[in-house]
């Protein structure tokens, strides 16, 4: 068999690409996941009590790209949402990220007030300190707060994320959830945020609709790699698995989820709550308040980080530390030694990316090499 572009992985790396190829050159793509659904990791369902839930974890979607946003609104209509989220420390449900309010509701009022002043001094109303920043502080009661939320917050929800401290690894890992010096709850600031109406799955079937767009499920790319034949190849899966592990594995990070059904209309007061000093789970979320779905029930997801082991888990995040990076390097260069296969997405270029992220990079892919080169 014979086609012009052969995709592997029907996540949103593949799916764009796939979607940009039919439509704008009209050449016939082929899309092979191993999964038994198209997605990848945003893949949503209905579960067994009508709940819409995420398999692969919660997704909310957020973006300063008006380009990816105008790209994607041509699949999905859009819900306003906006993501809140509470840690729990020392027993109350506070703000994350950590933001004034949260000094207010931990502390006593005039220690709080204090370190709401001191903060405001330092940083400016409206700044987002990275903890690891905050930390190089030299008041001593900054200095106080920053080992109280890098304790409470991070230290313990980083460990048994990641199994490393914050410190070991890439900056940008914590710096994700930057300190608050406000009163904004909202748990991203891009310009665009909501979730697709109907879903992502029903967005990914829109995406994937066009007559040039054939999809192969449930097929590893190792099975049709002798048999299919292509002129060019995307391939969105690890690229040290594609490389048969030459320099040895790239470490990803893994995860178990615990899905849980109770009748009432609603379990937790925001759509996610963080545990980052008791249980062996980070969080818990509660699917309703992303969908605004109306049930009589309710579907929350409990994540429990694991190791990745291959064959009995997914590697759901690359690991940003240097030496990682390193040995992704050695990949990057054998990938580029193969003209005819293009590697990208969040497991082939070894990147912590966000929806968009990947949205954009295959946006810029095709524009700039693929249209380029057909
Ligand atoms: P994927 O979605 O991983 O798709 C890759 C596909 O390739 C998979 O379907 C896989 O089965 C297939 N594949 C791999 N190898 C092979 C092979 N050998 N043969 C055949 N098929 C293969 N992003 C946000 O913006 N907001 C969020 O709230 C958010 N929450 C997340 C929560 C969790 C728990 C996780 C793990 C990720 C989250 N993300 C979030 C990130 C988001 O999932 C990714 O940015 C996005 O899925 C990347 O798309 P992709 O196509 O590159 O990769
Ligand atoms: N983090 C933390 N405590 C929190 C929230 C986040 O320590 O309450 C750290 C942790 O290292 C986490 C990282 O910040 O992995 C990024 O958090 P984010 O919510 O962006 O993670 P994701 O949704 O990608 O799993």
């Amino acid at each position: 068999m014979k086609v012009a572009y052969l995709v592997i992985g029907a996540g949103f790396t593949g799916a764009v690409l796939a979607e940009r190829i039919a439509r704008e050159l009209d050449k016939r793509v082929l899309v092979v996941d191993r999964r038994r659904h198209i997605g990848g990791n945003a893949y949503d369902y209905y579960d067994e009590h009508g709940v819409l839930v995420h398999k692969y974890g919660p997704h909310i979607f957020h973006t300063n790209s008006k380009k990816v946003w105008e790209y994607l609104s041509l699949f999905t209509e859009w819900r306003p949402y906006y993501h809140r989220v509470h840690a729990v420390i020392e027993g109350k449900e506070v703000p994350v990220p950590f933001n004034l309010d949260s000094v207010r509701l931990l502390f006593p009022p005039r220690l709080a007030e204090r370190l709401q002043e001191k903060l405001i001094q330092a940083f400016g109303y409206g700044a987002r300190v990275p903890v690891l920043r905050l930390r190089e502080v030299e008041d001593p009661d900054l200095r106080f707060l920053a080992d109280y939320v890098y304790k409470y917050v991070f230290e313990g929800y980083t460990q048994k994320q990641w199994g490393f401290r914050p410190e070991e690894l890439d900056p940008s890992v914590t710096a994700r959830v930057p300190v608050v010096v406000g009163r904004d709850d909202r748990y991203f600031q891009d310009t665009y945020q909501a979730m697709p109406k109907h879903g992502y799955t029903k967005l990914f079937e829109k995406m994937l609709s066009h007559p040039n767009i054939k999809l192969l499920l449930g097929t590893d790319w190792k099975e049709v790699e002798d048999v299919v034949k292509c002129d060019r190849l995307i391939f969105t899966g690890p690229i040290d698995e594609f490389f048969d592990y030459m320099y040895g594995r790239l470490p990803y990070r893994s995860l178990h989820f615990r899905f849980l059904h109770y009748t009432v209309r609603q379990y937790q007061s925001v759509g996610q709550i963080n545990y980052p000093n008791e249980h062996p789970f980070t969080r818990i979320t509660e699917f309703k308040h992303l969908t605004g779905q109306v049930h009589l029930g309710t579907t929350v997801v409990v994540e429990y980080p694991a190791d990745y082991a291959p064959d009995q888990n997914d590697p759901y995040y690359p690991v940003p530390r240097r030496e990682n990076q390193e040995r992704y390097v050695l990949y990057a260069r054998e990938a580029a030694k193969l003209r005819t296969v293009i590697f990208a997405g969040r497991l082939a270029d070894y990147r912590y990316y966000n929806m968009d992220q990947a949205v954009a990079r295959a946006l810029k892919l095709f524009a700039e090499v693929i249209a380029r080169d057909a």
